[in-house]
């Protein structure tokens, strides 16, 4: 039986540093065969320039795999800002629909053709087992079940948390990213330019530091509102139920808004869960 060992990056703070360490060999229970960036053609542009520099020095064999532009398909096919999260005033955003698609999808099927397995052919489970390492941090270990259940559709795939098993909190990434000190810092936070989970510093953010992505968020924004979107409420990419364009980004939200919406959060490919 062969090993096959996949990172999976996000390229926010855990996958970085995780890449990174991979890369230095401070892993040395494990080595890679390959680092596979699932693109939803939706991140920041501060984000693609980390992403490129830190693949221009971390390992050979980085991959991106997409199947397109997200925020192209939410305003040309309307029917998929229905799986988008947001926000309906007193209602808990919704779990991501767009995951599976735009991320877990695209990521297995890179898989099987780094593999050279042909579209339908039966994965080789007697002969080949795929480790894939994914950036959850310790203080989000409760995600590692979760994840683990997504993946249970593929039984050929076995879900590793390298961090966990290091109980390296977001903070640690932090630290560790500090002393390595060659890298610009702070590194972007990964996610959809218009996801809903989304701080007010992170809105602030992203208007500053990527005019032409928070304009897509507007427009996503407004689309989720036109009189055919079918949805039964209102909804909204700001947690406050306010028109993105005209939401204040100056006010802190409650600790209680923080924990509920998950503001801590890097979308590390299984962000829906
Ligand atoms: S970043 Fe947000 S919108 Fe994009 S796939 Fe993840 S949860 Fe969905």
């Amino acid at each position: 039986m062969v090993e096959y060992n996949v990172l999976h990056v996000g390229g926010g703070i855990p996958s970085t540093t995780l890449h990174l360490m991979f890369f230095l060999g401070e892993l040395k229970a494990w080595k890679l065969d390959c680092v596979i960036f699932p693109d939803t053609g939706a991140e920041s542009a501060p984000l693609y320039r980390h992403l490129e520099l830190l693949h221009s020095f971390a390992g050979p064999y980085n991959y991106t795999a997409s199947r397109g532009k997200l925020g192209h398909d939410l305003l040309s096919k309307r029917q998929l800002l229905a799986g988008l999260p947001a926000h309906s005033p007193k209602i808990s955003a919704p779990v991501c629909q767009l995951t599976k698609q735009y991320k877990l999808k695209v990521l297995v099927e890179k898989i099987r053709e780094t593999l050279n397995l042909k579209g339908r052919q039966t994965f080789p489970r007697r002969q080949i087992s795929v480790v894939l390492f994914l950036a959850v941090t310790y203080d989000e270990r409760r995600r590692a079940g979760l994840i683990r259940q997504r993946l249970a559709e593929y039984p050929w795939i076995k879900p590793v948390f390298p961090l966990i098993a290091h109980e390296m909190t977001l903070w640690h990434c932090r630290h560790w990213l500090r002393n390595y000190g060659k890298l610009p810092l702070p590194v972007p936070r990964s996610g959809c330019v218009f996801c809903p989970f989304r701080s007010n510093k992170d809105w602030q953010w992203l208007r500053k530091n990527d005019p032409q992505g928070f304009a897509v968020a507007v427009e996503v924004d407004r689309n989720l509102r036109l009189p055919d979107s079918q949805a039964i409420r209102p909804r909204y990419l700001h947690h406050s139920g306010i028109p993105l364009f005209k939401a204040n980004f100056d006010v802190p939200e409650s600790s209680e808004a923080k924990k509920r919406l998950g503001f801590h959060r890097e979308c590390e490919g299984f962000c829906g869960l």
